[in-house]
């Protein structure tokens, strides 16, 4: 019991300061802790059971484990952007701590006692192993997460059949005997276990939030320079493969800082994450578009040739002059194209072929399309 408390509440501790650091990013993390401390007050009342009458320290325990696992699925729920179910919460925990106190004062029933309180958090622990195996991502991390949890369901509904059907004392954690010390000790190692496994699920969400962040523009959500680096890198090496064509256009804003000067910034960046979407509409799944600096996006295209790139390009340009803008202030974009030469041009060279063509758009006008006529005879 005593290094239950211990365990319980050196990871309440642990998973606290993840919960301060990280909640914004990974949800969940604070009912878990919740509920570890809960579970720390379980042990402390049970302790108090030669001081305090024992239907109040045995009820008050057994009411505090109940809601701190309980928390526990809530908190899972909450991982996996689950709505959280409280009815389902109020309905275990109540009948639980109501069951558990009728067989304690009016029918003392040891075995019944035991099997009530097995039953409910078999309900919370089977739920988190559901929420597993409709959300979690097919990953070490939720697949250790969830086998723990249908061990631990297991376990506690055996936990409750053996309670009901050899007697009370099969199961008794506070009588020495074999069948006691196993369970204590299996319940002490999933304590762990389990919170482990849910920190591993979070650190797990937690690298995948931070890689995004390096890889990705936070206004508009497309790739930045260095998410669009590691793709082109990708694309490359295919291209030396198959030798299919490479094609990239470059996107740039007309007029964007009047648009700023006249509608404000707020607005300004609205526009950027319009025009992101709208040029994200019109790619296939495995085009990319990032932006690179403020008012400038990179479309990279495999395996596509210069008409079909040009087509898109059409294609972004006739949605800004006549697609649904939202009440944002019309905006136009001057592109400029370019196909990857061959398979040893660098990406800079081929940026800035597509932006010698970017630069005449705007030299001729704005709101058009130029290709970098010099490349293209040595399309690949
Ligand atoms: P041009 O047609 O020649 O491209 O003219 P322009 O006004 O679009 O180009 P310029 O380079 O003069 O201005 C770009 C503007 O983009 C200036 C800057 O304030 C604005 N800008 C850059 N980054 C952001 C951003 O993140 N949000 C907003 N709202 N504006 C930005
Ligand atoms: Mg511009
Ligand atoms: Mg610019």
């Amino acid at each position: 019991m005593i290094m239950t408390t211990l365990m319980c509440g050196a990871m309440a501790i642990v998973m606290f300061s993840v919960y301060r650091s990280f909640r914004q990013e990974v949800h969940g993390l604070g009912h878990w802790c919740a509920g570890l401390a809960l579970l720390v007050v379980a042990s402390i009342l049970f302790s108090t059971r030669n001081v305090l009458p024992e239907p109040i320290s045995i009820v008050a325990a057994n009411a505090a484990m109940i809601l701190g696992i309980g928390l526990s699925m809530l908190g899972t729920e909450k991982f996996f952007g689950q709505p959280l179910s409280l009815r389902f919460y109020w309905l275990v925990c109540s009948t639980g701590v109501l069951g558990i106190g009728w067989w304690l004062i009016v029918q003392p029933n040891f075995s019944v006692r035991v099997a009530i309180f097995s039953f409910a958090v078999f309900l919370i622990y089977a739920r988190q192993a559901q929420l597993v195996i409709l959300y979690g991502e097919r990953h070490f991390s939720s697949i250790f997460f969830g086998v723990l949890m249908v061990v631990q369901a297991c376990v506690v509904l055996a936990r409750g059949a053996a309670a009901l059907l050899y007697g009370g004392n099969s199961v008794d954690l506070t009588v020495t005997g074999n069948n006691a010390s196993i369970y204590l000790a299996v319940a002490n190692f999933m304590a762990l276990l389990l919170t482990v496994g849910f920190m591993t699920m979070a650190t797990r969400r937690l690298q995948d939030i931070l890689e995004r962040r390096s890889t990705h523009d936070p206004l508009t959500q497309v790739l930045n320079r260095r998410g669009f680096g590691a793709v082109y890198t990708r694309e490359k090496a295919k291209l030396r493969r198959h030798r299919r064509p490479l094609a990239l256009l470059s996107i740039d804003l007309d007029y964007f800082k009047a648009i700023n000067d006249t509608h404000g910034h707020a607005v300004g960046d609205q526009v950027l994450t319009h025009v992101a979407a709208l040029i994200s509409s019109v790619l296939r799944e495995s085009d990319c578009v990032a932006r690179f600096g403020g008012e400038e996006f990179i479309v990279l295209m495999p395996d596509t040739a210069p008409h079909h790139a040009l087509k898109v390009a059409e294609r972004i340009c006739h949605l800004l002059r006549h697609g649904e803008r939202q009440a944002l202030p019309a905006c136009t974009v001057s592109i400029g194209a370019a196909c990857q030469a061959s398979e040893h041009e660098e990406l800079e060279q081929l940026l800035s072929r597509a932006d010698a063509a970017l630069y005449l758009a705007k030299e001729n006008g704005r709101d058009r399309i130029e290709f970098d006529v010099a490349g293209l005879a040595a399309v690949v």
